[in-house]
């Protein structure tokens, strides 16, 4: 045997050994097409922050625009680890809600984005796996922080339905740092540009609040801690919701990146091993990123 040939055999094996232990990936399948948002712009900056965190492979399912494909439209949910929502739109088919809702039910995970939850008011099962959601007063229970730091729940029809002021950059504040997702975040972080959601309403069961962000009244508001990023279990899923990212740049917060991140890892595995990085916002600062491929 040459020398080269040995050495060519040798760069081989490494090769194999190496893909052998890499860990595999977490296969995520975005949903999109429909949407209030410019869903063309966010759902790329999604892709961009998933792919960086060099944890997954994404895969994009845009909803039929004709009647017809959309009527028969049905993704494959079992063959993903985790289904990120960026569609805000008309309810899916029946086979398609019941996949979904087997999907998370037997293990899967979910990641609901900003105006993802604004959708399917009428899905039971979709309102128990977001928890709260942008409805009307009357649609079901409001929970928010009081000054103390303690949870308030606000039965139908008390207090201000869902809503939002003029968009500003606000400050996330930590509620519960011994989660996966949020732990060894600073316990305050200025997000970038955003609308601060408030008066999410619905079942609110089994939910557990990770972040709030106050909702001043000089910004639109309604003077409480709105719940910004909350988990939710959901037969033996896992179901993650922020109600940040509006738009594109205000995914390029490296908060809202880290957290989604974080979030998908988290929905998929129960466990996150994703850092927090060096450019995660401060209290008084926000961090962005150049997400535009
Ligand atoms: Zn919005």
């Amino acid at each position: 045997m040459t020398r080269k040939l040995a050495k060519l055999i040798l760069v081989l094996m490494l090769t194999i050994c190496a893909s052998a232990f890499a860990e595999p990936k977490l296969n995520v399948l975005i949903i999109d097409g429909q949407n209030n948002h410019n869903w063309r712009a966010t759902t790329p900056i999604l892709q961009r922050i998933l792919k960086d965190a060099d944890l997954f492979t994404v895969e994009v399912a845009t909803s039929p625009a004709d009647d017809e494909e959309f009527n028969k439209w049905d993704p494959d949910f079992a063959a993903y680890d985790v289904v990120l929502s960026n569609y805000n739109g008309k309810m899916w088919p029946e086979s398609m809600r019941e996949g979904f809702e087997k999907f998370v039910a037997d293990g899967g995970g979910v990641v609901i984005v900003h105006a993802a939850n604004n959708a399917f008011s009428g899905w039971k099962e979709y309102n128990e796996m977001i928890g709260l959601g942008w409805r009307g007063a009357g649609f079901g229970d409001r929970v928010t922080f009081n000054d103390e730091g303690k949870s308030v729940r606000t039965s139908k029809g008390g207090g201000p339905g869902a809503g939002h002021g003029p968009q500003h950059d606000f400050t996330i504040i930590v509620r519960d740092d011994s989660h996966p997702v949020t732990r060894g975040m600073p316990r305050e972080w200025l997000h970038a540009k955003d609308e601060l959601y408030h008066g999410q309403r619905g079942p609110a069961a089994n939910m557990e609040i990770l972040a709030t962000a106050y909702s001043a009244k000089d910004k639109g508001g309604t003077e409480a801690h709105e719940p910004m990023i909350w988990v939710i279990p959901y037969g033996k899923g896992r179901v993650f919701t922020t109600v940040m990212g509006h738009a594109d740049y205000s995914m390029t917060c490296s908060g809202f990146a880290t957290t989604v991140q974080r979030g998908a890892q988290w929905a998929a595995t129960d466990k996150v091993t994703l850092k927090i990085p060096d450019d995660f916002p401060s209290t008084d600062k926000v961090t962005v990123r150049d997400l535009k491929d």
